[in-house]
């Protein structure tokens, strides 16, 4: 099938989504920019943004984009995606709205998936709950956190996740976390796959104990990344063989500060790639990135594997960000 018949497009596109939209009462904007939703504050215009605020709500909505044969993808805070400067001709389904309340359960909380990640933080450690306490400076949702299994400071949010919500047949569906394949900075989750939110299993321990821990990991984020910048965290995952991180790659080739227009390479963490200045463009953090991969390339002979994903626009649909994108951008094995 090609996409002119797999996806609905134009005007009659945007008739059914504005009647799925009222029918189940969510919120459908016009005239956003990638750039005012994403970290890196770069992107283009997005046709349609459209808000749920519950999983009942989100799980009756990806149904009936689907039966509508509407392309969508899933959009958490943003923090991990270079979207790029074209126009962007899918439905954005931003999850932010979907942040509910937290259920305690003793060592078990269930947590919506567009709640935030380090606010969950703050709020499991006043509880006495202990084992996601090196994921505070982590600034995406849950959600977000969970497609592609965050981690730093030795926790990642797969070890601790007891079963997810997904939205399956216009149903929230709750799975196992076992079911899962819970990788570095990559899971088992599938194109098109909603995550409407999850329980983690955590450890009661010592409220002061878990802040102090979470004390000392953000120090060390603060000591070693930038801060206050524009950025997407890491742009590159480590290497899977050999001891060098790809900070320190790129550090050694002496790539730290260069630039590419309104891109750069962070001075204080050499795998940041920072945007800059108004109007900032993703085709200038795409090209450095290019750049910085040839380097590496050329001189080591090592691909790097990019951690952030392209969203390219007038592509279709997907909610992994995992299709080949330049030709080059790879997330899955
Ligand atoms: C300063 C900074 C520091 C960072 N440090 C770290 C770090 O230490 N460790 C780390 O792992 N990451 C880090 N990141 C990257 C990023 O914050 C994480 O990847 C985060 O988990 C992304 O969450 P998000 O809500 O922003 O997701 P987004 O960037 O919005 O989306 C990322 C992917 O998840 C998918 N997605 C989001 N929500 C859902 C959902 N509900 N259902 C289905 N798919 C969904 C999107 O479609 C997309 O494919 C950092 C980023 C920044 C800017």
């Amino acid at each position: 099938m090609d996409e002119t018949t797999k996806h609905l497009n134009g005007n009659a596109r945007d008739a059914a989504l504005e009647q799925i939209a009222t029918r189940l009462a969510i919120r459908a904007e016009r005239g956003r920019r990638f750039a005012e939703l994403t970290s890196l504050r770069v992107g283009g215009a997005i046709d349609w943004v459209v808000s749920p605020e519950t999983e009942t709500q989100a799980a009756a909505l990806v149904y009936e984009l689907d039966q509508a044969r509407i392309g969508w993808r899933a959009l958490g805070s943003g923090s991990n995606i270079l979207a790029d400067d074209g126009e962007h001709h899918y439905v954005v389904l931003s999850l932010k709205e979907l942040k509910g309340e937290l259920e305690f359960n003793g060592e078990f909380v269930s947590v919506p998936a567009g709640y935030s990640l380090p606010r969950l933080c703050i709020d499991v450690a006043r509880n006495g709950l202990s084992g996601i306490e090196g994921l505070g400076g982590i600034p995406g949702t849950v959600g977000g956190a969970l497609w592609m299994n965050a981690g730093a400071y030795g926790h990642e949010i797969g070890t601790v996740t007891e079963t997810v919500r997904v939205a399956r047949g216009g149903k929230v569906v709750e799975i196992p976390g076992t079911d899962v394949q819970w990788n570095y900075r990559h899971t088992s989750f599938r194109e098109g796959e909603l995550l409407l939110g999850a329980t983690l299993r955590l450890i009661p321990d010592d409220p002061e104990k878990i802040r102090a821990r979470m004390e000392d990991a953000k120090s060390r984020r603060m000591a070693t990344q930038p801060h206050g910048s524009r950025s997407a965290g890491c742009f590159f995952k480590n290497p899977p063989e050999g001891n060098l991180g790809t900070g320190r790659i790129i550090d050694e080739l002496g790539m730290k500060g260069s630039r590419r227009g309104s891109a750069r390479v962070s001075p204080v963490h050499a795998n940041f790639i920072v945007t800059e200045g108004e109007g900032a463009r993703a085709e200038d953090a795409l090209a450095l990135a290019e750049e910085v991969r040839e380097r590496v390339k050329r001189e080591h002979g090592i691909e790097l594997e990019y951690e952030v994903e392209l969203w390219r626009a007038n592509e279709p649909r997907s909610s992994t960000g995992n299709d080949d994108a330049a030709g080059e951008l790879k997330r899955k094995e």
